[in-house]
């Protein structure tokens, strides 16, 4: 039955049909599964490593990156970074691949002027439209920078957002802009926001707002940078800092010229001649036009008429328009798109695929309204005991800790423990620790980044103690430091050096033995004690020593299939590997199992 799990090797982003092949299978079980992780592919879709991987573990392989697995010694940086990529839609090996715009995300602190920034950049830089030269609010619009590239903003600001869809699977920033005001500094949320960036694995580009303010103190800010491991630029580092007035639109070229540079060095490609593949931004019903919903492309190119899938929502994209309410007839990667014809509002953060027709979308989303019903969608959560099996599968390197406390005096000393708890091939991390409490930002990190949430003499929020029970995600609460260091030792021991032990489970006697075909025997046996069970491990003695191991491949009592035979029965036993029996022989069954160390 179980074989040794069998290797495969997978590349960084591999369609569908390519990747049943690869598995051995139909390209149907592979959307299948998919499906089940809440993915709704297409046959001809590309799916990145990580996807790929979930896939073939479920259907039994054991699966590698070509090109060799991540190692944990890399930089942390480097690494999330490397993760990140590869959990963004990358389509770099892809010949029809062309740059693509970067998206970029606004962080910081409430009220250092995320809204002014954007609103700021929207009106310079956005070409007006039609309708009086209004730019409207969609979600997300391009401005175009001095050279004449573009720039994709989304214009929900904070991280609180940009984290929700990375816990969604959305992870569709390439660079993230955080504000601090020169005349504030760097704030609790300033800290949170470059934690969630960093643990997205997303360059961040400073820009320091409220520059023309009276007590405006730039050095100030790029200290407090300093102690954040950000060096500016000008002090030797390669934090960008890009000093600007939101408010009087001072420093907006700047800031567009050097995000761009830092997207450059992520080398952004997309393959715009495929169906689109992208993320709802944001979607509402209106009264006279029904559902209306802003997408953003990630690759290929959408287009009026196209059919597309996000979640239980489907649809004939009846018409589009840009964020300057003008109609378009096609978008492609890294475009936001207003489109009209979806059947119902899908969530922010949700997938979209073209099908092909209205009809392969309705069986899609009716499938995975089934599997949901079933309960059959796998959860993305953590928790210290199913980190193990993540391990294994070669999921996880870093061991991920959102860490909360009752007072700031707690974080260092925790953090250093924690950190110290980390071994070759395990990197314990503690990717943000705050005072305060739990709530459902730190919740969302803990899922976007599959880790677990740490709270020491503090506790969730009631919101987010829900959202970590849908979530699956493990909050872990604790009043005595020992027993945090304790624990996460003991998690991060269990999963490097799992023991597994012998259980005896019977002891049968072979008794008399039918021949069969010529290779082929039943031993007729009594089973002296336990229970012996199909399927079960079983070694085979004589006269003390054991010539033979195998697996117990048939079962019967009487005539009849048994799944199990107890004590003080009689039974039919074959063994896979092993025909030879003798009366006396002695068989012994015996299943592994994992032992916690
Ligand atoms: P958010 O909470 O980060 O989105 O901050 P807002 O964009 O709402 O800005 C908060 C306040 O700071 C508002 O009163 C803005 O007018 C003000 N503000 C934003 N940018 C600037 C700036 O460059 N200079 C000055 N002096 N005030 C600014």
């Amino acid at each position: 039955m179980t074989q040794a799990e069998q290797i495969v090797r997978l590349p960084q982003a591999v369609a569908v049909k390519d990747l049943a092949e690869l598995l051995g299978v139909t390209p149907i079980d592979v959307i299948k599964e998919l499906m089940k992780n809440g993915v709704m592919a297409t046959i001809n879709q590309i799916v990145d490593f990580d996807t790929a991987a979930v896939v073939a573990a479920d259907l039994g392989f054991s699966p590698e990156e070509e090109g060799g697995a991540l190692t944990a010694a890399a930089p942390a940086a480097e690494e999330a970074q490397a993760a990140n990529t590869s959990r963004r839609v990358t389509d770099a090996d892809d010949a029809n691949a062309v740059s693509r715009p970067p998206v970029v995300t606004v962080l910081g602190h409430v009220d250092h002027g995320k809204t002014t920034l954007l609103d700021s950049i929207r009106r310079a830089k956005v070409a007006a439209g039609e309708a009086g030269g209004i730019t409207q609010h969609i979600g997300a619009y391009q401005a175009t920078a001095p050279d004449g590239r573009t720039v994709t903003f989304v214009d929900t600001p904070g991280h609180a957002a940009f984290t929700e869809m990375r816990a969604r699977g959305a992870q569709i920033t390439d660079v993230a802009i955080v504000v601090v005001a020169a005349d504030d500094g760097v704030m609790p949320q300033t800290r949170e926001a470059i934690d969630h960036a960093r643990a997205a694995g997303v360059p961040i580009v400073v820009a320091l707002n409220k520059m023309d303010a009276n007590n405006a103190n730039p050095d100030r800010v790029k200290q407090q940078l300093m102690e954040l491991a950000m060096v500016p630029e000008e002090y030797g580092g390669d934090q960008i800092v890009v000093p600007v007035s939101a408010l009087k639109g001072e420093g907006i070229d700047a800031l567009l010229e050097n995000v761009l540079v830092v997207a450059d060095l992520q080398d952004l490609k997309a393959n715009p001649k495929q169906p689109a593949v992208g993320v709802v931004i944001e979607a509402s019903t209106d009264r006279h036009r029904g559902v209306v919903a802003t997408l953003l492309v990630q690759t290929g190119t959408l287009r009026v008429g196209d059919v597309i899938v996000t979640g239980f929502a489907f649809g004939k994209v009846k018409a589009m328009t840009d964020e300057a309410g003008v109609r378009v007839k096609e978008a492609g990667p890294s475009q936001p798109v207003r489109v009209l014809g979806l059947s119902e509002v899908p969530p922010a953060g949700e997938r979209f695929t073209v099908a092909a027709d209205e009809k392969a979308a309705r069986v899609v989303t009716e499938s995975g309204r089934r599997e949901v019903e079933a309960g059959g969608m796998v959860s993305t959560g953590v928790t210290l005991d199913s980190l193990f099996g993540q391990i294994h599968r070669g999921d996880v390197l870093d061991f991920n800790i959102v860490l909360k406390t009752d007072v700031q005096g707690s974080i260092e000393p925790l953090v250093r423990s924690l950190q110290e708890q980390s071994v070759e091939s395990i990197n314990v991390k503690v990717i943000h620790a705050s005072a305060g409490t739990i709530n459902d930002s730190d919740v969302n990190l803990a899922v976007a980044s599959k880790g677990v949430v740490i709270g020491f003499n503090t506790d969730p929020e009631p919101g987010a103690r829900r959202l970590a029970e849908v979530e699956q995600v493990e909050i872990r609460e604790y009043r005595v430091i020992y027993d945090i260091i304790d624990d996460v030792e003991r998690a991060v021991k269990g999963l490097l050096k799992p023991v597994f032990e012998e259980q005896e489970d019977a002891r049968i006697e072979v008794r008399q033995v039918f021949r069969l075909a010529r290779r082929n025997a039943i031993a007729g046996c009594y089973v002296r004690e336990g229970t012996v069970r199909r399927g079960s491990l079983a070694r085979v003695f004589r006269k003390g020593a054991q010539i033979a191991e195998g697996r117990i491949d048939s079962l019967k009592r009487v005539q009849d299939d048994a799944r199990e035979v107890g004590s003080g029965f009689e039974c039919g036993i074959q063994i896979d590997v092993f025909t030879d029996f003798e009366e006396g022989d002695e068989i012994v069954c015996y299943h592994m199992e994992q032992v916690r160390q």
